[in-house]
């Protein structure tokens, strides 16, 4: 008979996973607490105007060329490449530095401020590049029973690496550029990773290389939610059944396994396998009751910064906006050291804008623009209260039009804002953080919430706070893996 498979969630890890395993015939169910599928990876329709709610952008896109390919199917996604990747606009500059692909270009760009750019950034990513190489599927592919296996095989990474780990991102940069602005931007990154570029590790800088040299930042035609669509399609296809507006709350018995878990409604839902695509550390704390994963604990983690996202339908065309834009404040060191353990709303925010509607007629009324503005703020640790959200949303919104030049107010067709409690709301992040746990060197590899519980035999974990990390790539990783778990466990592999 085939093994009953239970997916809590269905954020990008909870699809990938079910898509993968549905090519070895388990009979699979995904219970998922939001309306929609998709998790983060998600949509909102309003008024005529299409946002992605979440993720606009990804790089490493073969992983997702390797998870259609494991799952019988051809990529269906249409991908296009972005260049110039984005732009940056700093506070006092007119004009936005284009960040370009291609290095020439780049070179050209920064030609005022950086003297010798292109020998300097290429001296740069080839270190970053190296210890990519030396270290993907060493650390970020692999699964690792305990901690003695996970140092053992980190001792296989090249000694010459070694200083990479005692360096900050920051000290990096400083090292290979002169000017504030280019070390700026090429820091930007740590951000994402849950700590400031003055804490996260110069391991990181690997991303730079990822986004300049490896694989680039990619956009999908059609909007980011045809990635959740076309995996359901094929679900579908598959007899995956899926269950919208269904939260598990309860785990009821178990005797070395996790046989029954219960929703909002009491109703009762039973399997061979569960796989938590709820968060990794909160679920065993929230859910399961551990000790090691109570509020305390939890609280003394550290966790990427919550979003604070605007989408606006807008009249006009806005010529100083392209695909992707990052609007940066003042005095980059004191928000740094600030933006983290705020109490208050920042006065002096730094966000991101996408507007898809610049590549896409679809996602806008004609003549018009869809734009999402993403304001990262401290989680909900610091900040609670978000009574002032409009007071924020008016500030950005005040605060691009002056940049841009076109009186974004006067024209809003339609507005929709979400603080930190919508999120943690919507889809259960913990304390709003929007990326899930940060990725400090206590945080990542056998020190992450390992994909396989310590106590239940058939329960699992995918998604962002569990190995090898967040964003859509790496939640596709995390499905690699933790599908290789559960069919070694199951004698297929
Ligand atoms: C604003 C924002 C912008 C981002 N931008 C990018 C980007 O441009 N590029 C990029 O690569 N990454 C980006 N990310 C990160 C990326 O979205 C995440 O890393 C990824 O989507 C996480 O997927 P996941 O499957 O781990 O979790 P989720 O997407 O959070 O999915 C988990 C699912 O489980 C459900 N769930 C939770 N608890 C329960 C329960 N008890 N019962 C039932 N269901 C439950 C939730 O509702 C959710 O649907 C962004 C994230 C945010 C918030």
């Amino acid at each position: 008979m085939k093994k009953k498979v239970i997916i809590i969630g269905s954020g990008l890890g909870g699809l990938s996973t079910a898509i993968r395993l549905s090519k070895h015939g388990y009979d699979i169910t995904i219970l998922e607490k939001h309306s929609t599928p998709g998790g983060r990876l998600n949509i909102i329709n309003q008024d005529g105007f299409r946002f992605d709610m979440g993720p606009s952008f990804m790089s490493m896109t073969f992983e997702f060329d390797e998870l259609f390919e494991s799952a019988g199917v051809k990529n269906p996604l249409r991908m296009e490449e972005l260049d110039p990747i984005y732009q940056v606009y700093f506070e006092g500059k007119q004009d936005p530095y284009k960040i370009f692909k291609d290095l020439k270009l780049l070179a050209k760009e920064f030609e005022a401020i950086e003297p010798d750019f292109e020998n300097k950034i290429e001296k740069y990513l080839k270190r970053a590049g190296e210890f990519f190489n030396d270290t993907e599927n060493i650390v970020v592919k692999s699964n690792f029973d305990n901690k003695l296996q996970y140092f053992l095989e980190l001792s296989k990474v090249p000694k010459k690496h070694l200083p990479y780990l005692f360096r900050t991102m920051w000290s990096e940069v400083d090292k290979a550029f002169t000017s504030e602005e280019v070390k700026i931007i090429f820091s930007l990154v740590a951000f994402f990773l849950g700590a400031t570029p003055f804490k996260t590790p110069s391991i990181y800088s690997l991303l730079n290389y990822t986004e300049l040299k490896y694989n680039g930042y990619w956009r999908v035609k059609g909007g980011m939610y045809n990635i959740v669509e076309e995996i359901v399609k094929i679900l579908k296809d598959r007899g995956v059944k899926i269950y919208t507006d269904t939260e598990i709350v309860k785990i009821n018995n178990y005797n070395g396994k996790l046989n029954e878990i219960e929703d909002q409604n009491g109703k009762k839902w039973k399997a061979d396998i569960i796989v938590s695509n709820s968060d990794a550390a909160s679920f065993r704390g929230k859910i399961l009751n551990r000790k090691n994963y109570g509020t305390a604990k939890l609280d003394k983690m550290n966790w990427t910064l919550a979003p604070f996202t605007i989408y606006l339908g807008v009249k006009g065309k806005i010529n100083g906006l392209d695909h992707h834009n990052y609007f940066l404040g003042k005095d980059f060191k004191k928000y740094a050291d600030e933006i983290f353990t705020l109490t208050v709303s920042p006065e002096n925010p730094y966000y991101y804008v996408n507007v898809s509607s610049k590549y896409d007629s679809e996602a806008a009324p004609e003549g018009c623009e869809n734009i999402f503005i993403l304001c990262p703020v401290p989680d909900l640790r610091y900040k609670s209260n978000w009574d002032d959200k409009e007071k924020l949303a008016s500030s950005i919104i005040r605060d691009i039009s002056t940049r841009t030049g076109f009186d974004i107010e006067k024209n809003i067709i339609t507005k929709k804002i979400l603080t930190p409690k919508d999120w943690e709301g919507k889809l259960n992040l913990y304390r709003g953080s929007g990326l899930g746990l940060a990725h400090n060197l206590t945080q990542v590899g056998a020190f992450r919430p390992n994909n396989k519980d310590e106590n239940f035999k058939n329960l699992y974990y995918v998604g962002a706070s569990t190995t090898p990390g967040t964003g859509l790539p790496m939640v596709v990783i995390s499905s690699k893996l933790v599908t290789e778990r559960i069919m070694k466990d199951d004698g297929i592999i």
